[in-house]
C-alpha cells in the first residue's frame, strides 16, 4: 500500500490545527495557503506606520478553550501565551462609572452576586432571569431572551454577546452562547482566564505552528493558490495547486480549511453561510509602557474593548457595520475621546494610530446562517471541511476554527 497524505488547503488557524494534529499521528502533511503568510484572519505584521509588529485585530481567548490549550501544548507554543486573572474591569464612559467583573475559581461565579465583585445595579432576579439563555431555541436572538435581564444586559450581556457572536444581539443566534457559557462562565473564573499572546497572535498561534510542521518534514507551500478541487467515483481525485495538479490516492485525507466564499466556489452542494460582519481595531502607540497587559470593557462610547499590551492600546469594535464605512481618522478620533481619559491622556492630543478594517471578520451568526453551517464530513469520501463557519457548535472564534481543525483531522484519521 502507498504511503497516505494528508493534503490540507487553507493555512489559517482551522487549517494549521488539522495540519499539525495529522502530523503528529504520523501523516506526512502538505499545506498549501493562498497569501504569502499564514494565520489567515489571525495574524500579526509589522506596522510601518507605529514602526512596531502589531495584530489584525485583538482576540480574546480564555483558559477553558480547550482545543486552543493542546493547540498551543502540540506546537510548543504554551510559554508565549500569558495567563491573566479573571478579572474584568469595566468603564461606562457616557456616566464615568467604573466596576470589575472579578470571577472566583468556584463552578459557580458567586462573587459576581456580590456589590463589591459585581456589576451596580444589578438584582439577583436578573441573574435568575439570565438562566434563559440555556434553553434558548435555534430560532432566538441574544435580545429575544437577554434584553430582559436590565442592567445585566446592558452592562454584561450585550458587550459580551457582540464580543462573542461578532453580531447585533437583535439578530445574534441566542443558541451559540450556551456553549461558551458552559466551557467558561459555569466553569467559574479557573476556566475565564483571558489568554493574551505575550508578543502577538503570530508568534503563539501561527509560527510555531509553521516551525512544528516544518520541523517534522511537512510540505508547507505559502503564496499557493488551491485553484480546483476535482472529484470522481465518489472521492477526491486531484486538486490544483496554483498550476501544480496532484493526484490524491485513494487512501489520501483531503481538508479544506478555506472561507465560505471559496468552498462553495470550489465544491458544488455544500451550504455556507455568505453574509459577513466587520470588525473594526484601533491601535493607539502610546508614549510609554503599560505595565502588564489587561483587557477593558468599555461601554457607552464607540469603544468596545480596549487591550493594553507594551506600548501599544488596542481597541476593538465588534460588529462595526455602523462605523466601517468612515474614514479611518474619524474614526480613530473617535476611539481616542473615549479611552485618553482611561489611559490618563490628553483626548486632544492623537497618538501615532492604526486602524484596520476586517470586513469580513467572521460570518453573522444569526439563526439563519446557523442552518447554513456545513458538517465536517462530505458526500466525497476523502474530503472533511474545517473553519470557524463549519457546524462546529461554537461561535466564529479561534477556539471553533482550531477544534474544526482537531476534529476534521480525527474523523480523518477514524474513516
Ligand atoms: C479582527 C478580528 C478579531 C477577532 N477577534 C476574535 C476574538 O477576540 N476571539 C476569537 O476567538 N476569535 C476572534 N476572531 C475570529 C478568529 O480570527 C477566526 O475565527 C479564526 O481566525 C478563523 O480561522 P479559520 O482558519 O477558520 O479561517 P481563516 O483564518 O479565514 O483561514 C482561511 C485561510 O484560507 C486561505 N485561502 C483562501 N482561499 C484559498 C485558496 N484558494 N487556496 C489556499 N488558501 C486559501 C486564506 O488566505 C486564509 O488564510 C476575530 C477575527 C477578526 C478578523
Amino acid at each position: 500500500m502507498t504511503e497516505r497524505r494528508a493534503y490540507i488547503v487553507g493555512g489559517g488557524l482551522a487549517g494549521l490545527a488539522a495540519a499539525t494534529a495529522l502530523l503528529e499521528k504520523g501523516v506526512p502533511v502538505t499545506l498549501a495557503e493562498a497569501a504569502p503568510q499564514a494565520g489567515g484572519r489571525c495574524r500579526s505584521f509589522f506596522d510601518r506606520q507605529l514602526g512596531c509588529d502589531i495584530d489584525n485585530g485583538n482576540h480574546l481567548v480564555l483558559s477553558g478553550n480547550t482545543d486552543v490549550a493542546s493547540y498551543l501544548q502540540r506546537i510548543g507554543a504554551r510559554d508565549t501565551v500569558e495567563i491573566l486573572a479573571p478579572v474584568f474591569p469595566f468603564r461606562d464612559v457616557s456616566s464615568g462609572e467604573s466596576w470589575s467583573i472579578k470571577l472566583s475559581d468556584g463552578r459557580i461565579p458567586w462573587r459576581l452576586l456580590c456589590p463589591h465583585h459585581g456589576i451596580p445595579g444589578v438584582r439577583f432576579r436578573d441573574y435568575w432571569h439570565s438562566r434563559r439563555i440555556l434553553k434558548a431555541t435555534s430560532s432566538e436572538t441574544v435580545a429575544d431572551v437577554l434584553s430582559e435581564t436590565g442592567q445585566l444586559y446592558s452592562h454584561f450581556w450585550k458587550p459580551f454577546a457582540v464580543a462573542v457572536l461578532n453580531t447585533e444581539p437583535e439578530t445574534a443566534a441566542a443558541a451559540l452562547l450556551k456553549p461558551v457559557i458552559e466551557e467558561t462562565l459555569l466553569k467559574g473564573g479557573s476556566a475565564c482566564r483571558p489568554v493574551m499572546a505575550k508578543r502577538g497572535l503570530g508568534f503563539s498561534f501561527v509560527e510555531p505552528a509553521l516551525d512544528y510542521l516544518q520541523g517534522n518534514g511537512a510540505d508547507v507551500r505559502l503564496g499557493v493558490r488551491c485553484r480546483q478541487i476535482n472529484s470522481s467515483h465518489g472521492r477526491v481525485s486531484s486538486i490544483d495547486l496554483e498550476g501544480d495538479v496532484i493526484d490524491i490516492g485513494e487512501n489520501d485525507i483531503v481538508i479544506s480549511a478555506l472561507p465560505p466564499p471559496v468552498v462553495t466556489n470550489l465544491l458544488a452542494d455544500i451550504p455556507a453561510p455568505q453574509d459577513f460582519r466587520s470588525i473594526v481595531n484601533v491601535h493607539f502607540r502610546l508614549d510609554g509602557e503599560v505595565q502588564g497587559s489587561s483587557i477593558i470593557g468599555i461601554i457607552g462610547g464607540v469603544a468596545e474593548w480596549l487591550f493594553l499590551r507594551g506600548d501599544i492600546a488596542s481597541v476593538t469594535i465588534s460588529a462595526a457595520e455602523h462605523l466601517v464605512a468612515d474614514a479611518a481618522d474619524e474614526i480613530a478620533e473617535r476611539v481616542w475621546r473615549d479611552v485618553a481619559p482611561i489611559l490618563t491622556c490628553d483626548p486632544e492630543v492623537l497618538p501615532p494610530v492604526r486602524v484596520i478594517k476586517e470586513k469580513r471578520a467572521t460570518f453573522a451568526q444569526t439563526p439563519e446562517n446557523l442552518r447554513l453551517r456545513p458538517p465536517y464530513a462530505t458526500k466525497l469520501r476523502n474530503l472533511w471541511l474545517a473553519g470557524d463557519w463549519t457546524d462546529t457548535g461554537l461561535p466564529a472564534t479561534i477556539e471553533g476554527a482550531i477544534r474544526s481543525g482537531h476534529q476534521s483531522a480525527a474523523l480523518a484519521l477514524n474513516k
